[in-house]
């Protein structure tokens, strides 16, 4: 797990936010960084970088990104990790987009500002639900008192604290928030999870190449297809990878090659990816997802570093799927938290028959 470094940060203690001022968008946060360390529980979380915030991380900017910050500074006031930092702004992106809103929804007429507090005296007044830093302090408050919420899929956890209909509404906003707290602490953030990081070797490491799903056959190939709205937040009209099926009974699915385990994530739940699997290759050149797998079935931990053949998990059928098979995402490059279509994919059928497995 690497530091994440406080490079260009001011470091004021214990206060947490500190301070604005003007900067290259008339807005600067500076506030304590800690030696945070995203991929455990302990330490602070990512420091704002002083420099000024970005004009525009993805599709957000300005005011969005003030916000952001400010939401990463309530959680640093509270002592949380970066993973909590993250977890607070996926949350505001899926309620209000990251801007204080003065009106709710038909869930909740009364709902306000960036996390959608009603006013049930829950959240505060009305001012306190409208106000940034106030408003994200009562949401990680609630959040830290949940046992185990380190270990929580993310929008699960969110969904704990929001009491939302779909625990899984959240899991689209993760990328976007990664993105965001990367891109305004101005370092790179590992996993972004705080669950118990693996650590171990599995097997003997040789840059050979397998079949991830022994016996299976491909149902689907990679490219545009005839279907229409969104999946995950990315267009259905193209798949972003290819589908295995085991015929008769649930195959087992295995690391393709030798590969470090960034996300191991189990959800049954009927949205998004569902439990999936997602590894860097030892050369930094691919990182590999393998999606639906079997709640309950995971075998390997992020941080593990597995060799090729490594069983993973059972082919299942979680996530946004409408029957047992394996989704096989390559993206080329080193991403921690690879997403479509945030992320550059690649069809991996060339792939895996240069490398013989195909
Ligand atoms: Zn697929």
């Amino acid at each position: 797990m690497a530091d994440v470094s406080r490079r260009g940060a001011l470091t004021l203690g214990a206060l947490g936010l500190a301070g604005l001022i003007g900067g290259p968008v008339g807005f600067v946060v500076l506030f304590s960084g800690g030696g945070a360390n995203a991929g455990s529980c302990d330490g602070g979380g990512a420091s704002v970088d002083a420099s000024g915030l970005p004009e525009r991380v993805g599709d957000f900017a300005g005011e969005q990104l003030k916000n952001a910050a400010l939401i990463m500074g309530a959680a640093t006031s509270l002592k949380l990790p970066v993973a909590g930092q993250i977890i607070g702004v996926q949350a505001a992106i899926g309620e209000s987009t990251l801007k204080v809103i003065d009106f709710g929804d038909g869930a909740g007429p009364d709902s306000r500002g960036l996390f959608q507090q009603r006013a049930n005296g829950a959240w505060g007044s009305y001012t306190d639900r409208m106000d940034p830093t106030i408003s994200a302090t009562n949401f990680f408050k609630v959040l830290k008192g949940i046992e185990g919420w380190e270990s929580l899929e993310p929008s699960r956890a969110i969904n704990r604290v929001q009491r939302n209909q779909d625990p899984d509404h959240y899991t689209r906003f993760r990328a976007p928030a990664l993105a965001i707290v990367q891109g305004l602490s101005g370092t790179a953030i590992e996993g972004g999870t705080c669950t118990d990081p693996g650590a171990s070797v599995v097997g003997q490491l040789s840059g050979k190449w397998v079949h991830p799903l022994p016996g299976a056959q491909m149902t689907s190939g990679y490219g545009p297809r005839g279907m229409v709205g969104s999946i995950g937040g990315a267009l259905a009209n193209f798949h972003y990878g290819i589908d295995f099926s085991t015929p008769g009974q649930a195959g087992t699915v295995l690391a393709v090659t030798d590969m470090k385990i960034v996300i191991a994530t189990d959800t049954d739940g009927g949205t998004g990816s569902g439990t999936h699997v997602k590894g860097q290759t030892l050369d930094g050149k691919l990182t590999i997802g393998m999606y639906h797998m079997a709640s309950g079935s995971l075998r390997v931990k992020a941080g593990d570093t597995v060799s090729a053949g490594t069983p993973l998990g059972t082919e299942g059928s979680t996530g946004n799927v409408t029957g047992r098979h394996t989704h096989i995402e390559f993206f080329t490059g080193k991403f921690d938290d690879p997403w479509v279509p945030v992320n550059p994919t690649t069809d991996p059928l060339p792939i895996l028959k240069e490398k013989g497995v195909l």
